[in-house]
């Protein structure tokens, strides 16, 4: 076995985290104290929204944010099957029905042209009203999903929402600092304030860590209080260790990781513009190999990079080709999967074939290594060692 001298990804920790993080060790205060209050306080200032609730993990966030929009069992939930598993999941886990749509090969996110096509066509030939409530199998909500760190047409899903009495949940879990040019305010904005509710995720992998860790943003006071609910044992703010108002799970996020928040938050101008540093270095680099496509912003948009996902052109050996890199030394990953071909989606009916554009892409594509300390030498590394495995690949 090769060893890796590459890494797809590596957590940007300073001493400012390991003091934050220690701090809370001198104290009696592991969980439900001052750190995650201070982080949410925080984030929500942040991003200029109401309310902030730090939960265990972006999956977790996104369970308690459909369960708190009103998700119920039976309900179908358009979305899109080029994502994270989890995405599709934690509508399948409140056993409701995930509807894909396929994506804008450009921005690898789903389109509200799409998702109102879709309504279109299915729902309509159905002879169903769409309005939550009205029918057997009631349309629930949006659940886009800004892929790599690329913002979704956030104001054309909040229309359509208004126009069909839908709900909005945003999973923004890669998407950390990207801006959105919102026609409705023609200015720069985070699209989490468009949604009804917006999951953020700190996974070591993305913008910002927490090791394990996820928030929910929202200006609804009553989603936010069913999330804060929901995350500890159906708890209400303020009520006693064994007094349970309804359902809940232990989704809490602990003051370890709540520091470790704070602490990346004060920091994450810099970690985006290291990350902004890495991906030009690369546009450079991978620019004069025609083989491979390297990833594309709308205009509109402001990319906040969470990983730097290349194209091989079709009739290479994508596979090959990774399998040149990792023989090198250098990890490769083919981000993502089509959602709908996992063996508990196929099950549901879904088929090869169902959805070409995100099948196609699917097929093609490569998470090359991407974090703040990569170097532009190593970035070089890379670039050289994936142009002579796309040169191998051709001639396989
Ligand atoms: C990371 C991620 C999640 C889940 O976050 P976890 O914190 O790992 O549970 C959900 N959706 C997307 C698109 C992600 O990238």
């Amino acid at each position: 076995m090769t060893s890796e001298r590459i890494p797809l990804s590596r957590p940007d920790v300073s001493s400012l985290e390991v003091d934050e993080v220690v701090g809370v060790l001198r104290t009696p205060w592991l969980s439900m104290g001052p750190k995650v209050r201070e982080f949410e306080a925080r984030f929500a200032a942040r991003l200029g929204l109401k309310h902030a609730v730090a939960i265990s993990s972006g999956t977790a966030g996104l369970h308690l944010a459909l369960r708190a929009t009103g998700l119920r069992k039976g309900s179908e939930v358009i979305t899109t099957p080029f994502s994270f598993v989890a995405t599709a999941n934690v509508v399948l886990m409140e056993g409701a029905r995930p509807v894909f749509v396929d994506i804008d090969p450009d921005t690898l996110n789903m389109t509200p042209e799409a998702a109102s096509e879709q309504i279109d066509q299915e729902y309509v030939r159905r002879g169903e009203h769409l309005v939550r409530g009205t029918t057997g199998a009631p349309l629930f909500g949006l659940l886009p999903v800004s892929v790599f760190g690329h913002p979704v047409d956030m104001d054309g899903f909040a229309a359509l929402a208004k126009a069909q009495g839908l709900r909005v949940v945003h999973d923004t879990c890669e998407a950390l600092g990207s801006l959105y040019r919102s026609r409705a305010q023609n200015a720069w904005v985070q699209e989490a304030a468009l949604a009804d509710a917006a999951v953020f995720a700190f996974y070591p992998n993305k913008q910002i860590t927490t090791g394990e860790g996820g928030m929910v943003v929202t200006d609804d006071d009553a989603i936010a209080a069913a999330c804060r609910m929901g995350r500890n044992q159906g708890r209400q703010p303020g009520a006693d260790w064994l007094e349970h108002e309804g359902l809940g799970y232990n989704y809490r996020m602990d003051e370890l990781s709540a520091a470790l928040g704070v602490a990346q938050l004060r920091r994450a101008d810099d970690l985006f513009a290291r990350r902004d540093q890495v991906a030009r270095w690369y546009d450079e680099a991978l620019a004069p190999l025609d083989e491979v496509e390297r990833p594309r912003a709308a205009p509109w948009a402001k990319v906040s990079w969470f990983v730097y996902v290349v194209r091989v052109r079709r009739g290479i050996d994508r596979d090959a080709v990774m399998r040149h890199l990792v023989g090198r030394g250098i990890a490769a990953k083919p981000y993502f999967p089509s959602i709908h071909l996992q063996p508990h989606f196929r099950a549901l009916g879904y088929r090869a074939g169902d959805f070409p554009v995100t099948e196609d892409i699917a097929s093609r594509t490569i998470a090359l290594p991407f974090f703040t300390t990569l170097t532009r030498d190593q970035v070089h590394d890379v670039a050289h060692e994936l142009k002579e495995a796309v040169y191998a690949g051709i001639k396989a």
